[in-house]
């Protein structure tokens, strides 16, 4: 008997269990790992609020010195994209000179990670790399590299993990995806 919840108007089932996101994740912070084993002190910069917990899970598999941060970026509501993208606020400017990898829950057209990218670019950070949890490949339509994928999805709308439905679902441990 498939496990159904609801948040608000829709109904979701899972579609990612939670065994399967580990897995994802350690792959991932496995490929970091090796990438950044000579680099100095990386700092990771979290966007809130949907990656608090890939980054807490990430983090603990990560082996080299490293600082976090966490930055806000626009906020997303319902199903469909705003396209309203907001300033940065959270980055205190101690990126100068230092590798940056930028951690998300998800990268869908891109925008959103665009504007990020831009953003930080000011702060003349040595290098900048974009990590995210889950990535829609036939979404996405900008030129920023996403070089650590840990999962891609289709377009279909997910929650859990952190990722939210009107701010409900951030808590589930599984992903979910909407159902009839
Ligand atoms: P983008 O700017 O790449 O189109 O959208 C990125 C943001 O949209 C993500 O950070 C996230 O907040 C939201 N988003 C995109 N797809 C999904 C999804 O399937 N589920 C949830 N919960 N949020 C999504
Ligand atoms: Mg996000």
């Amino acid at each position: 008997m498939q496990k159904i919840i609801q948040l608000n108007d829709r109904r979701f089932k899972v579609m990612i269990p939670a065994e399967e996101i580990d897995r994802a994740v350690s792959a991932v912070a496995e490929r970091i790992n090796k990438d950044y084993a000579e680099a100095d002190t990386p700092i990771f910069l979290g966007v809130l609020n949907g990656s608090f917990m890939f980054l807490s899970d990430m983090i603990k598999k990560i082996e080299f010195n490293n600082e976090i941060s966490f930055v806000k970026i626009a906020s997303y509501e319902g199903t469909t994209s705003t396209g309203q993208v907001q300033s940065l606020i959270g980055l205190n400017g101690s990126v100068e000179g230092r590798h940056v990898i930028i951690v998300e829950d998800i990268v869908d057209t891109g925008k959103s990670i665009e504007h990020m990218f831009e953003l930080l670019q000011a702060y003349n950070p040595a290098s900048i790399e974009v990590c995210t949890l889950f990535f829609k490949p036939r979404s996405y339509s900008r030129q920023i590299p996403i070089k650590y994928v840990a999962m891609e999805i289709g377009n279909e709308f997910i929650v859990g993990y952190g990722l939210d439905y009107d701010q409900l679902g951030r808590n589930l441990k599984d992903i979910y995806v909407v159902t009839e």
